[in-house]
């Protein structure tokens, strides 16, 4: 009888390391940090390679324990809200000089893993975008959109060769976007937080904090056993939302998605992919999967307002796998789980500040390893330097979500543009 999945591959493989003790004492910092994600630990690296070294993560539950160490591990550019909506919102140098950030971002990782010898299973391979349906112009125009627009090149990679390296029939043309990788992203957060931690900065983990008010000229932040005094605080606390700003958390909807990993493969994953590269599909409910060192798949989709349980997240991603790989038919799910991202109204990251010292970063949306690099190095250069460079994201404000309405229209909008993906498929016989 087959097994039911448990719940995470990256947990159940993760870089083994003595756990942080939760915050105990009163302190007096000049950052405190809540969120020990991607969001949280990038900017508590960016303060510390900048000689900031009074810094304190607080996680209230481990590092990585949230999106950022349940996600899909694709490390590429970009955002949420797409590159045409961008350009169009921004102007073609504003939106250029935004989008940068995040190649820029990708370099910035890549060069991270290396530096502090973090032993993530990074693979340096790019990222390939599978054309789902027919029509190649969807193909074509975001091709030209990025290389006009963005100075970014993607390569063409024609039907015959993508089948060549993606052993499917579902895929027509598609691009390969080369300045990407994939990695295992809980080890990628925890070597960032040994990185702050060699660096001087503290993490604390079991860390609720529950309480954050403004005294005189600093920060009071409680957690159930100690207490902070910051004159800086970041939130950082993405769709897990923080409960201590009503304005920032009702800016997020916390919206699901799914994973799973299959058995080890051994040479049955030849027959599927011959690339090491990572590959998603030109769907709005796209498909997102990649090869693991150990010969398994990891497979991702699905949006959803609610999480699921392992064992219906292993049912419905296995009915995707198998219209994508059919040959796979009776393989095991060794592993399946769901994470929250956080998304904004307008698609785009919040990075902002009230001007007395509470910043905050979040919204990444499902397009959150590069744009989180991004935000810390922003916020650091901010709160170390007096940067104004996180600018760039004012006019992606803290828009109002109007949940549950918010959460409501953004399921049933999904589901229209699944039902939309479904009827062009079907059209294209
Ligand atoms: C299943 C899945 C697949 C994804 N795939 C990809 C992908 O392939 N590529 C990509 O670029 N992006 C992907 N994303 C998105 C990406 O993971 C996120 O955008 C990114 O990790 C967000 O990081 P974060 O630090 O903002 O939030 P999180 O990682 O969610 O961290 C927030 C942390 O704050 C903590 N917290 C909350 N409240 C408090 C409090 N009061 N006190 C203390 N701590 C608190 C939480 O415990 C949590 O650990 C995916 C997301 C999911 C869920």
């Amino acid at each position: 009888m087959k097994q039911p999945p448990v719940p995470s591959y990256y947990r159940a493989t993760a870089t083994p390391y003595e756990p942080h003790a939760p915050l105990q004492v009163r302190e007096e910092m000049r950052v405190a940090i809540i969120g020990g994600g991607f969001a949280g630990l990038n900017t508590a690296l960016g303060l510390a390679e900048r000689g900031v070294r009074d810094v304190v993560v607080l996680e209230r539950e481990q590092v990585g324990f949230g999106a950022s160490g349940r996600n899909g591990g694709f490390v590429f550019g970009g955002y949420s809200l797409g590159e045409e909506a961008l350009h169009r919102q921004l102007g073609a140098e504003r939106a250029k000089g935004i989008f940068d950030l995040t190649t820029a971002a990708v370099q910035r990782i890549r060069e991270r893993v290396t530096r502090y010898a973090i032993p993530c299973d990074m693979v340096d391979q790019g990222v390939i975008w599978a054309n789902w349906f027919r029509d190649p112009n969807v193909l074509r125009k975001r091709q030209r959109l990025l290389a006009e627009h963005y100075r970014v090149h993607w390569d063409w990679l024609p039907q015959e060769e993508l089948r060549e390296v993606v052993r499917s029939e579902r895929y027509y043309d598609g691009l390969y976007e080369r300045n990407a990788l994939h990695l295992h992203p809980l080890n990628y957060a925890i070597g960032l937080a040994a990185a702050a931690i060699q660096q001087g900065v503290r993490i604390y983990e079991n860390s609720d904090v529950w309480r954050l008010r403004r005294e005189r000229n600093h920060w009071l932040i409680s957690t159930p056993q100690g207490e902070l005094q910051a004159e800086h605080v970041v939130l950082a606390c993405g769709g897990y939302l923080a409960g201590l700003r009503r304005q920032i958390d009702r800016a997020i909807l916390p919206i699901a998605t799914y994973v799973m990993v299959t058995e080890p493969l051994g040479d049955r994953l030849d027959e599927c992919l011959r690339t090491r590269a990572a590959v998603y599909d030109t769907r709005f409910a796209f498909d997102y999967y990649r090869p693991l060192q150990d010969t398994r798949l990891l497979w991702g989709g699905r949006i959803s307002i609610r999480n699921r349980s392992a064992a219906a997240v292993q049912r419905v991603l296995t009915r995707d796998l198998l219209r994508v790989f059919p040959a796979l038919k009776g393989l095991r799910i060794d592993y399946a789980w769901s994470g929250l991202m956080s998304y904004a109204r307008h698609q785009m990251p919040q990075i902002g500040t009230d001007g007395a010292g509470l910043w905050w970063a979040q919204a990444f949306g499902g397009h959150g390893l590069a744009p989180t690099c991004a935000a810390g190095e922003l916020l650091a250069a901010a709160v170390a330097e007096g940067s104004e460079d996180w600018k760039q994201f004012a006019d992606y404000g803290l828009a109002h979500t109007y949940k549950p309405l918010g959460l409501l229209a953004a399921q049933t909008s999904y589901w229209w543009q699944e039902f939309n993906d479904w009827f062009k498929t079907s059209l294209e016989g």
